[in-house]
């Protein structure tokens, strides 16, 4: 019994044994068991891949996956890489980067990697380009696709790299412009999106402008240290002190970052830099007004600064380029306007450092003497700034010096439909010819004043006020004598005494004359040095004394491009001028000098010639 026990008991055990290895066998067939994966390429893979990056064995059940996957192609080596190296336990481990390339290395090629390898991809990892990009490089190194046929498995490579990962060149690039620019390191995302900017076909030079405009730059730096980091990054040289100093000078002169930027861009060095790097130079596109024509910005910087004492800020000059440019008299206007504000008031106190300011301006250079002493002149006797200013506006080398600039002041200005001009003789006489000043200043309407020279001292307050509203002082000879019995010197000496003693108060030289009772002959003619200028309507305010009578013959009688003489003597004609201003202006007619007549009507007066309307 105990013998028969025996026996059924090493049955049973030997069925046992016989059906587990039965079990075990068929098991294989299903599941791969590390018995068998010692000889097996693929599961020595998989064990080698845990191993090296997250240094343990690999669990039954992912061993299943990553075999299944593996052998049957649905999963590349380069995959299984990139899956791990992704995973949260690979990067919870936080390698440095050297060991991650060192580790990378080892497991697709058997070895560490050279030192120049090492240094490139260190420079990659450090710029903002992961590691699948390092995986994707080695899945087609030759190593690793011999290790990989070894095994039995397919090499691959990574289909869908981020942006920042397709072309490190790229991202290096703009690594180094955060680098440059905003002093950091640029995070993954900007990665994505810089990279993204410059698949859409912008270039460097539209992401360079971006950068070095962008607030968190160029508000934090100075000029010098702008034009370093622009030359910096857009020549990838040290720039030389010329350099240096010529864009920094363009700043200085008004124009945006944009600008120099745009013009750093043009350099060969920049297009040089480009080409080794493989990327697009783009262009950058300027749309600041004050970008579109150099030497214009320059002068209305020079302007700004010499008149107002600093610098303008970009808006500013954006303004008055768009104002000079916009209207023929908008450089006029917008020097007028800087030269009227207090600040300018202030720091060009005397006369002399108003003149020097202007002219070194305008001309590049201070005055010589010969140029100012009329200015000088009519500013120590109460003419203004802005009156000095517009005589020598006047000067047609300050429209051939604006022309340089690249600002035109001869595009025609819009010419009133009825001009007029009224004269007043004989004077200046204070009680009068204040009064008609007083008529006149409200509508910013202008008379010409031919004067007597020997009562311009006695009456000089007037011919300075009258200059100061813009009318014109007209030489009416030293003491009213007829000019038709004199000789030729005798006429010379009248018409230049009156106006000697005009400029000694104005600093301005009359440049039209009236002969006394309208009358010349041929010696007067050639002596005068001037146009005579007669008369269309006659008032015959000297003979009527008469208010109604004056206004009567002037509105009764105008047209375009009358002259009309009346004589500053008569309080009637003052009371006459008080009606006739504001109904002429009424009727549509702009009231003007004599001078502003013949430019109005495009006339080209002739010294001697005489004139008695300008009508075109
Ligand atoms: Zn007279």
């Amino acid at each position: 019994m105990k013998r028969k026990t025996n026996r059924a008991l090493r049955f049973v055990v030997r069925l046992s044994a016989m059906l587990i290895t039965i079990g075990v066998l068929a098991g294989t067939c299903l599941i791969p068991s590390r018995v068998r994966a010692k000889t097996d390429p693929t599961a020595s893979f998989i064990d080698r891949t845990y191993d090296v990056l997250l240094g343990k064995r690999v669990d039954g059940e992912r061993f299943g996956y990553w075999y299944r996957n593996l052998a049957s192609g649905s999963i590349s080596a380069s995959g299984m890489i990139d899956n791990l190296t992704s995973s949260m336990e690979f990067t919870s481990k936080k390698y440095p980067k050297e060991k991650t390339l060192d580790l990378l290395f080892e497991l697709m090629t058997g070895k560490l990697p050279t030192e120049e390898s090492r240094s490139t991809y260190l420079n990659y990892l450090e710029n903002g380009i992961s590691i699948r990009r390092v995986i994707s490089d080695l899945s087609t190194a030759p190593e690793f696709v011999q290790l990989c046929q070894e095994d039995g498995i397919r090499p691959g490579n990574i289909d869908s790299l981020e942006l920042r990962d397709k072309d490190p060149q790229i991202t290096l690039f703009v690594g180094r412009l955060f680098r440059e620019f905003y002093g950091r390191e640029i995070t993954t995302a900007e990665a994505n999106e810089w990279c993204g900017r410059f698949m859409d076909g912008q270039g460097a030079a539209q992401l360079i402008n971006t950068m070095a405009t962008s607030p968190q730059f160029a508000s934090e730096h100075s000029d010098d240290e702008i034009i370093d980091t622009l030359l910096s990054v857009m020549m990838d040289r040290p720039a030389s002190q010329g350099e240096k100093e010529q864009y920094e000078e363009m700043l200085g002169n008004g124009v945006s970052i944009s600008y120099v930027t745009s013009q750093i861009a043009k350099t060969q060095d920049y297009k040089n830099m480009c080409a080794a790097k493989g990327i697009l130079p783009g262009e950058v596109v300027l749309t600041q007004p004050r970008d579109t024509n150099y030497e214009m910005t320059s002068f209305l910087t020079r302007l700004y600064s010499r008149f107002l004492g600093c610098r303008p800020d970009g808006e500013a000059l954006n303004e008055y380029v768009l104002k000079t440019i916009e209207n023929p008299s908008g450089v006029r206007t917008v020097i007028r306007d800087l030269l009227s504000a207090p600040e300018s008031e202030e720091l060009l106190s005397s006369d002399d450092d108003f003149l020097n300011a202007v002219f070194e301006v305008f001309y590049g250079q201070t005055p010589d003497a010969g140029t100012i002493d009329g200015y000088r002149i009519g500013l120590s006797n109460g003419i203004t700034r802005a009156r000095v200013l517009s005589e020598i506006m006047k000067d047609p080398a300050f429209d051939a010096k604006m022309s340089e600039y690249g600002i035109d002041t001869h595009i025609d200005t819009e010419v009133p439909e009825k001009v007029i001009a009224l004269t007043f003789d004989d004077g200046p006489y204070t009680p009068v010819t204040m009064r008609i000043l007083d008529a006149l200043e409200p509508y910013g309407a202008h008379a010409t004043f031919f004067v007597v020279g020997n009562r311009v001292g006695n009456y000089s307050e007037c011919v300075i006020r009258a200059t100061n509203l813009g009318c014109e002082i007209g030489d009416h000879t030293w003491n009213h004598t007829s000019l038709t019995r004199l000789s030729g010197d005798a006429v010379a000496t009248q018409i230049r005494d009156c106006a000697d003693k005009v400029y000694s108060y104005t600093g301005i030289r009359p440049v039209v004359m009236r002969p006394v009772g309208g009358s010349y002959n041929s010696t007067v003619s050639a002596n005068v040095g001037m146009p005579m200028i007669i008369w269309s309507i006659d008032t015959n305010d000297w003979k009527y004394r008469d208010s109604q009578h004056v206004i009567n013959e002037v509105l009764n009688n105008v047209r375009d491009g009358d002259i009309v003489l009346m004589h500053d003597l008569y309080e009637t004609t003052a009371t006459a001028v008080e009606t006739i201003v504001p109904a002429l202006v009424e009727a549509g007619y702009t009231l003007v000098t004599v001078s502003e007549l013949a430019e109005y009507k495009q006339t080209k007066m002739e010294s001697g010639k005489a004139y008695f309307s300008l009508r075109g």
